[in-house]
C-alpha cells in the first residue's frame, strides 16, 4: 500500500475476533491467519454475505494471511453451476482476491468418505435404519434425553459393510443414514448421534454421477477447514451450538486433532430493515416475479446493488460501521445510505437531469441560438474537471420547481414573477404561463439577463433560488427508475407471507431528459443528477437510457420511520 492510501484508509477498529487472533499469533498458536468465505452456490450473494466477506478477507489481508473461496457444495440438490460464476464476480467486485484457486468442498469428497470410514473403525458412528420420523422421536427434546438408536451398537466391521453398500448405491433415499455416535441424552441437540451422510441419487455440478451419498453441511465443513489449513473458522451466531460437533469431528480423527486446528468463532449475522437476507426467500421473490431478476435494483443482493450504482468502497465501508459483534440487531437502511452517499458524493461526477419535465420558454434570448457553457464535473474537486452544458431559448426544467404563486417568502424556486438561477447559467425571471385542460402547467413564459452568467454576477444582484434544467433542442430522453423499500415493515421475514407485506409503490418510473453527454453514459456508474440525487445507468437495457436511482440526496428513511 502508497503511504498515500495508508493515510487515507479508513481506520479499522478492533473486535473479539481480531483479539482472538492477536492472542493465537502471540502464543504462538498459529504463525499466520487463514479464513474462508464458503458460500453454497445456491443463489446471489447479498448484503449479508458482503459482511462476511469484508471480515474474512479484510482479516487476511490485515494480517497478511490468506482467505480461501470454497463453495459448500455438499447439497446436490439446491446447487447450481451458474451461481459459481455469479458469487467469484460478486467477490471481485468488492476488490477481493482468494488465494490460491477457488476451491469446492466436493474436491474432498474421498477425504470425507475416508474420514467416516476412520469414524466407523473407531466405533464413533454406525449406519442406522430408523425412518425420518423414528429419528425425530428418537432424538428426544430440549426438555428430554434422545433414546439410543438399536442400531447404535452394530460392529465396525458392520457398519464398515453397510457404509460401503451405502455408497455402492445399494439402499433407497431415506433408507439408512451414516451417524456419529456420540451422546443422546447431551443438552446440545446436534451432538445426538447427529447424521453425517446420506444417501442422495442426485447428479453435482462438479462431480456428476461418481457419488450418492453425500456428507452433511457439520461433517464436511470443518474437515474441509482443516485440510486447508483454516485457522479461524468464523461463522454467524446460529452455529454456535454446532461448534461442539465441529470440536468433536476434528478430535476424532488423527490427521486434524492437534493443536493449530482450525477453530470455528461466530458473530451476529447482518438483518437489514425493510429487506431479508434469506436467499431461500429471495429465491422466491425471484421465482414469483414480485421483483424482475436476483439483479432487481430493489433487492438486498450484490448484484442488485451494483445495478442500482452502490460502489464497492461503500459497502466495504458499510462493513466496516456496522462492526462485528456477536449481539444480534437489525441494522437500519440509512446507515447503508449514508455509507453510499458519503462516497458518491465524493467520487460521482455531476450532470443535470429532468425527471418530471415542463418547458421553459426564454423569450429575450434570440431564436435559433443556443450556447455552450462549462460547469464543474464536482463543485468541490477541480481536479475532476469541467463539463460543457447547453443553454438555448428552451429549456426543461422540472414540474416541482416552479409554482404559479410563491406560497411565502422562503419558495426558492422559480414562481411568476420570480427570479431564480438556472443551475450553471443564467437568472431567469417567470412572467407568464400556459395550462392544458385539466389546468396542469406545460410551459413556462419567462425573461433572462444575460449579465449574470456564473456563480457570481457581477451585479451582485440576490437570487435566493438555483433550479437545474436541460437545454431542450439538445436534451436525451431518458426513463428515471426510483426505488423505495420493497416491503412496509421493519422485519418482512417475521411475517407469515411477507407477500402480505409488499410496498406497491417500490419502483416508480419517469419520463424525462438528460444531458447530452449522458446518452454514452457508462452502466452501473453512479452520476449525481444535481439536486435529484445518484443514478447510475441501468446494466439491462441494451441501447435505452434508462437510469436507476441509487439513492437520495438525504436521508429519507429515518423521516419514514
Ligand atoms: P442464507 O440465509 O442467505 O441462505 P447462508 O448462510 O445459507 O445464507 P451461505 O452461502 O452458506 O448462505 O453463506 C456463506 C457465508 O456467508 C456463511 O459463512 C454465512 O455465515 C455468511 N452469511 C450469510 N448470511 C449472512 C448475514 N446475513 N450476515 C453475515 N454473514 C452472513
Ligand atoms: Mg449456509
Amino acid at each position: 500500500m502508497t503511504q498515500e492510501a495508508a493515510d487515507t484508509e479508513t481506520v479499522k477498529t478492533t473486535n473479539f475476533i481480531r483479539n482472538i487472533i492477536d492472542a493465537d499469533l502471540a502464543q504462538g498458536k498459529h504463525q499466520r491467519v487463514v479464513t474462508r468465505f464458503p458460500p453454497e452456490p445456491n443463489g446471489y450473494l447479498h448484503i449479508g454475505h458482503a459482511k462476511s466477506i469484508c471480515l474474512n478477507f479484510g482479516l487476511a489481508e490485515d494480517y497478511q494471511g490468506d482467505c480461501h473461496l470454497r463453495f459448500d457444495d455438499t447439497n446436490p440438490i439446491k446447487e447450481e453451476a451458474h451461481y459459481i460464476d455469479a458469487i467469484k464476480a460478486d467477490v471481485e467486485w468488492l476488490g477481493f482476491e482468494w488465494a490460491g484457486a477457488p476451491r469446492f468442498s466436493s474436491d474432498y469428497f474421498q477425504k470425507f468418505y475416508d474420514s467416516a470410514c476412520e469414524l466407523i473403525d473407531k466405533g464413533l458412528a454406525y449406519v442406522c435404519f430408523l425412518d425420518a420420523e423414528q429419528t425425530r422421536a428418537y432424538r428426544g427434546t430440549l426438555t428430554e434425553a434422545g433414546q439410543d438408536s438399536p442400531y447404535r451398537d452394530t460392529s465396525p466391521e458392520e457398519n464398515r459393510a453397510l457404509f460401503e453398500r451405502m455408497r455402492k448405491g445399494e439402499f433407497a433415499e431415506g433408507e439408512c443414514v451414516l451417524r456419529a455416535k456420540i451422546d443422546m441424552a447431551s443438552s446440545f441437540i446436534c451432538l445426538r448421534d447427529p447424521a453425517l451422510y446420506r444417501v442422495r441419487f442426485a447428479h453435482h455440478h462438479q462431480t456428476g454421477d461418481e457419488w450418492c451419498i453425500y456428507p452433511m453441511y457439520d461433517f464436511a465443513h470443518c474437515i474441509s477447514d482443516a485440510i486447508e489449513g483454516v485457522t479461524h473458522s468464523l461463522c454467524t451466531l446460529e452455529f454456535q451450538d454446532n461448534r461442539r460437533l465441529y470440536d468433536w469431528v476434528l478430535e476424532h480423527l488423527d490427521a486434524f486433532n492437534r493443536p493449530d486446528r482450525p477453530h470455528q468463532y461466530e458473530f451476529s449475522r447482518l438483518n437489514l430493515a425493510y429487506t431479508m437476507m434469506s436467499k431461500r426467500r429471495l429465491q422466491q421473490l425471484v421465482n414469483e416475479e414480485i421483483v424482475s431478476g436476483w439483479d432487481d435494483p430493489r433487492m438486498p443482493t450484490l448484484s442488485g446493488l451494483r445495478r442500482r450504482g452502490v460502489t464497492p468502497a461503500a459497502i466495504r465501508d458499510f462493513a466496516e460501521r456496522i462492526g462485528i459483534s456477536k449481539v444480534d440487531s437489525l441494522t437500519e437502511m440509512a446507515i447503508l445510505e449514508a455509507a453510499i452517499r458519503d462516497d458518491l458524493n465524493v467520487v460521482a461526477p455531476r450532470t443535470m437531469g429532468v425527471l418530471d419535465p415542463i418547458k421553459l420558454v426564454i423569450e429575450n434570448y434570440p431564436e435559433a441560438q443556443t450556447e455552450t457553457l462549462e460547469a464543474p464535473i464536482h463543485p468541490q474537486n477541480d481536479a475532476m474537471g469541467t463539463r460543457r452544458i447547453q443553454f438555448g431559448r428552451e429549456v426543461y426544467i422540472d414540474r416541482a420547481d416552479f409554482i404559479e404563486q410563491a406560497p411565502n417568502k422562503k419558495w426558492k424556486r422559480l414562481a411568476l414573477g420570480k427570479e431564480v438561477r438556472l443551475r450553471n447559467a443564467y437568472v431567469v425571471k417567470a412572467e407568464r404561463m400556459d395550462t392544458d385542460a385539466d389546468g396542469r402547467v406545460t410551459t413556462v413564459y419567462a425573461s433572462y439577463d444575460p449579465e449574470t452568467l456564473g456563480q457570481n454576477p457581477a451585479d451582485g444582484r440576490k437570487v435566493k433560488g438555483v433550479i437545474h434544467f436541460v437545454e431542450a433542442s439538445s436534451a436525451v430522453a431518458a426513463e428515471f427508475r426510483e426505488y423505495d423499500r420493497l416491503f412496509q415493515v421493519p422485519e418482512p421475514a417475521r411475517e407469515d407471507d411477507f407477500k402480505t407485506v409488499l410496498n406497491p409503490d417500490s419502483l416508480t418510473i419517469r419520463r424525462g431528459f438528460v444531458e447530452p453527454d449522458m446518452a454514452s453514459a457508462k452502466p452501473e456508474q453512479a452520476y449525481q443528477f444535481e439536486r435529484e440525487g445518484y443514478f447510475c445507468r441501468d446494466n439491462h437495457n441494451g441501447e435505452a437510457l434508462v437510469f436507476n436511482k441509487t439513492v437520495g440526496l438525504r436521508d429519507t428513511w429515518s423521516q419514514k420511520a
